[in-house]
């Protein structure tokens, strides 16, 4: 077949809602990332000299979070990428993608955090060093904080396996049949809400939130000390996730529809395009980042804040089998971690992990962005208004 003929089919296929370019956001390493961030950041800087880099260090290297100030600035948008590690590569690349193309803004500053679990997005995994879920672990009331974690405990046997994983050909059924065994015990809500929830009870298991809070504590509040004071009147936090929800489909998660958070959502956002906690098919979280980050705000100051997780759906896990298959590959990994198979076992795992976090398909990646403008254009709007 002659090159032009090939090209023009590749051009026909690429997806016409981003540019092609576009796609170049999406690295494949952790460090790519980051120097693609340095690179965008620095020509920020010619415009803007006044932008800055707070370098936090602690035993995983360095996180880097980048302010670019307003001119007069009033009110301030953060944005947070990687805090289950492996989904920092799309959160990172929609933060570089935003940057990019940032409009004019009057009154808000940008302030982007990148990386927020650091040993999770050099090494491919959801949780941190310590095996720790960073999105379960910033309980606001550690002394007065208990968890049910009865129900996650009489399943830990088929959520933790301790011995080696292997992919042979009974695998999956065997594991789809267990999981629906286990549905209709307990029903397909109370299980969602008793794995996903959090659990403080098992520390080599899947979802583990932490007996004390990580060093990324340090990191906000010299994120707050060093950029935020007492500067700003709004402020607004997106949290930037992959993995759950409707393939190819931005889901805005919030907590409860009556929660103040959740109303000032709907000044930004219309109703139908929120996923509140208390639907069907989604669920509370304890110990979320967002919400603790925003509480640490409201104490150093009576900034009017408000904040929302962008959660990227890849394998349409808000219904039962794609959810059995999120679960499957959630268990295989961390078991893998901890009990390692053979190298191709091994690699077909990490594969079948990185591929639900950070899917290859380019017009899921072009939709991410092509969402996320869209949705951010609201943001700015309420921010600059
Ligand atoms: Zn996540």
């Amino acid at each position: 077949m002659p090159i032009s003929i090939i090209f023009s089919f590749f051009l026909m296929i690429t997806p016409t809602s981003a540019h092609a370019t576009d796609l170049n956001y999406f690295k494949n390493t952790y460090e790519e990332s980051e120097q693609d961030f340095d690179r965008i950041f620095k020509q920020i800087k010619q415009k803007n000299p006044k932008s800055d880099v707070l370098e936090f260090q602690y035993s995983q290297g360095t996180i880097k979070s980048y302010l670019i100030p307003a001119a007069t600035p009033e009110n301030l948008l953060i944005m947070i990428s990687g805090t289950h590690g492996v989904e920092g590569f799309t959160g990172s690349a929609v933060q570089r993608n935003l940057l990019a193309q940032l409009p004019e803004l009057k009154k808000t500053s940008v302030l982007m955090i990148h990386g927020f679990n650091l040993y999770g997005f050099k090494n491919k995994r959801r949780v941190n060093e310590h095996n720790i879920d960073l999105n379960r672990n910033f309980i606001i009331d550690r002394k007065g904080f208990t968890s049910d974690d009865q129900a996650y405990t009489g399943l830990n046997s088929f959520l933790n396996p301790n011995e080696a994983p292997s992919l042979n050909l009974f695998s999956r059924p065997l594991f789809v049949l267990r999981s629906v065994a286990n549905i209709a015990q307990h029903s397909m809500e109370s299980l969602r809400r008793s794995i996903l929830q959090g659990q403080y009870s098992v520390p080599q298991g899947i979802f583990y939130g932490g007996a004390q809070i990580e060093p990324q504590a340090g990191l906000i509040e010299a994120v707050i000390a060093e950029f935020i004071g007492k500067k700003y009147q709004k402020i607004f936090i997106v949290d930037l996730h992959t993995g759950y929800g409707e393939r190819g489909r931005l889901h805005l998660m919030s907590g409860k529809s009556t929660d103040a958070n959740s109303i000032e959502l709907l000044k930004i956002f219309e109703k139908s395009e929120i996923d509140f906690a208390d639907a069907k098919n989604f669920y509370a979280v304890q110990g979320e980042l967002l919400h603790y980050f925003i509480n640490r705000l409201k104490i150093r100051s009576a900034f009017n804040t408000s904040g929302v997780t962008f959660e990227y759906g890849t394998l349409d896990s808000q219904k039962t089998f794609g959810s059995i298959e999120s679960l499957r590959r959630m268990i295989l990994e961390n078991q893998n971690f901890h009990f390692p198979a053979d190298s191709k076992t091994s690699t077909d795992i990490q594969n079948m992990f990185v591929e639900m976090f950070y899917p290859s398909d380019p017009s899921w990646r072009s939709e991410v962005l092509r969402q996320s403008d869209e949705k951010m254009k609201k943001v700015f709007h309420y921010l600059e208004n």
